[in-house]
């Protein structure tokens, strides 16, 4: 099942998708730091996953 997340940041239009949530979690966490210099802790990354089917 593929999981996504896509990042809740006023325009910002970084989408991911990916099986493996673990993958999801660690390019979010680069991302945030990044491209907003914000630190986002694995729960917060998990709430805003979303699976589609
Ligand atoms: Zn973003």
């Amino acid at each position: 099942m593929v999981k996504s997340f896509s990042c809740s940041q006023e325009d910002c239009a970084f989408e991911i998708h990916s099986n493996d949530e673990g993958e999801i979690v660690s390019m979010v966490k680069e991302h945030a730091t990044n491209v907003h210099g914000m630190t986002l802790n694995e729960g917060d990354i998990k709430s805003g996953i979303t699976e589609m089917h």
